[in-house]
């Protein structure tokens, strides 16, 4: 059972009817009209990663679609374009691309056991999206079988519901069965390093600097800050990492990043040079030299861990104190670790209403918040969950409060969420929705109840189809 996040593996987690294999297009159709006619609730799954397990569990009657079987890649490499089926892991999109033409690429995420399903249609968040966006930005066609069963494409669906399914999350609207991704061109080696500073050795100076240029460097360079609490000689302390790409050489990377952010200090010793394909393992942790059939290596199964995630958008730059202040936090919490990721470059040149992702121009980086830990027990779990809801409380002064901002695909049922899921009340929708996608939540209304008007393909966090204060059952 695929099931990612051992938070919703418990004895009193509630279990499917029926898993849906699909094998084909018509077996999801079979099941949509099943469902319909029986008002059993549909949830969809590909790769399983849903961090609050939206794709595998439902407080009410519910059957699973699992479309790990439908996983094809198929390249055309003249057009430099390929079509993927939802069920396709990105490690699998990537091992494929690369054994063809190591000059192209797409921009997505990081895990490579992400399946094409969920992780695009709820944007596709990665180490290339300075120079090429997300992958919603690089998507030009898809698949998908409606509330009545019908097969679309992109012509057929219509540009706005083509639209709401980058990004605005497909399970509101219908089953996606594939994508044609327009691939992009890379240079063929890209130069990593992962360099990490602790916190008694002036690592708060580098983040506040990091926070003023990332978001400012040219679009080929990427810098994540990872946050991490870590023991040393028995002491607690946050180590941060800071783990970037350059599309280019070594020797292009220092003078860029020794001008522009003298304080990290990079050394060529702490760079490497490989193929964009080997980067991605890099990224995925793996030790250099990882065979690349690693990349289409499958998730074990029970899974070991719990997990509880988070985001948030910053617009202004963290002061150094807060900084310390939050890293106490941590080290009291033991298990959060955060990833700071810096916009700018391609991101900031696309409208934030050219998909319904909404957090462009003007962010300077995006938080995502995880907490992991294996300790078995209802009370670690209780325990670990209101810790991490108190640090994203504390952490409210620093980030976008205004309005405060979340990303869909680190889905977090705490920016509020429907239960039971078979009614769509609207204010909660309006809590989650706008912090999810800002000012396109009204055009994804719009779309749903063009599509689907009597809210079918529904869950906690889904789009509702009307905007009336009346629930919709
Ligand atoms: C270890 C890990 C690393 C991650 N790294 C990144 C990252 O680098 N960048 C990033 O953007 N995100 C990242 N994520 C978040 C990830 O993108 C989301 O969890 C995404 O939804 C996963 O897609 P999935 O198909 O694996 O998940 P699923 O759990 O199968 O699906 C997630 C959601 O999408 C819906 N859905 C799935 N397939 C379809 C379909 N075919 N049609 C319609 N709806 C569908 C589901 O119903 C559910 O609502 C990470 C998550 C994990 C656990």
């Amino acid at each position: 059972m695929k099931i990612h996040n051992k938070r919703f593996e418990t004895k009193t987690t509630p279990k499917s009817l029926a898993i849906i294999t699909a094998k084909d297009a018509s077996h999801v159709q079979a099941t949509i009209k099943c469902a319909k006619s029986n008002n059993i609730q549909i949830r969809i799954r590909s790769g399983g990663h849903d961090y609050e397990g939206f794709s595998y569990v439902s407080d009410i009657s519910f059957v699973i679609i699992d479309l790990l079987h439908l996983n094809s890649v198929d390249l055309n490499l003249q057009d430099e374009t390929a079509w993927v089926e939802s069920g396709a892991t990105i490690g699998k999109i990537y091992y494929t691309i690369a054994k063809k033409n190591n000059s192209l690429a797409f921009p997505s995420g990081v895990c490579s056991t992400l399946g094409a399903g969920g992780h695009f249609s709820g944007g596709g968040y990665g180490n290339l999206m300075r120079k090429f966006g997300l992958s919603v930005d690089n998507i030009i066609d898809a698949k998908i079988i409606d509330v009545n069963g019908n097969t679309l494409d992109r012509k057929s669906m219509g540009e706005d519901l083509f639209w709401a399914i980058r990004g605005g999350g497909g399970a509101s609207f219908g089953v996606i069965l594939s994508w044609k991704l327009k691939l992009v061109q890379i240079t063929p080696q890209v130069s990593v390093f992962n360099v990490k500073r602790n916190m008694d050795e002036g690592a708060t100076d580098v983040v506040y600097k990091w926070q003023l240029v990332a978001p400012k460097l040219h679009k080929d360079i990427f810098i994540r800050v990872q946050h991490n609490v870590v023991k040393i000689s028995g002491k607690k302390i946050v180590q941060v990492s800071f783990i970037g790409q350059f599309l280019g050489t070594i020797e292009r990377l220092i003078p860029l990043v020794s001008e522009s952010f003298p304080k990290l200090a990079l050394k060529k010793s702490d760079c490497f040079l490989m193929p964009w394909v080997n980067s991605t393992l890099f990224w995925y942790d793996k030790p250099i030299g990882t065979p690349l059939e690693a990349l289409l290596d499958e998730p074990k199964y029970p899974h070991p861990m719990y997990l509880k995630g988070g985001s948030d958008s910053v617009n202004k730059p963290i002061p150094k104190e807060a900084i310390e202040s939050i890293w106490k936090s941590m080290i009291e919490g033991e298990t959060l670790f955060m990833q700071w990721n810096p916009d700018g470059g391609r991101m900031e040149e696309i409208l934030p209403s050219e998909t319904p992702f909404p957090h462009r121009a003007g962010n300077l980086f995006l938080i995502q918040y995880l907490n992991i830990w294996i300790e078995e027990s209802s009370r670690a779990i209780e325990r670990h969950v209101n810790f991490s809801r108190s640090f994203h409380e504390f952490i409210t002064p620093y980030v976008s409060n205004s309005s405060r901002e979340a990303f869909f695909n680190y889905r977090d049922a705490d920016i509020d969420a429907n239960h039971p899921s078979n009614v769509t009340k609207i204010d909660i929708a309006k809590a989650y929705g706008s912090k999810l996608f800002k000012g396109n939540f009204e055009r994804l209304i719009n779309v749903k109840a063009k599509v689907d008007p009597k809210n079918f393909f529904r869950y906690e966090q889904s789009i509702p189809a009307t905007r009336s204060y009346e629930s919709q059952i």
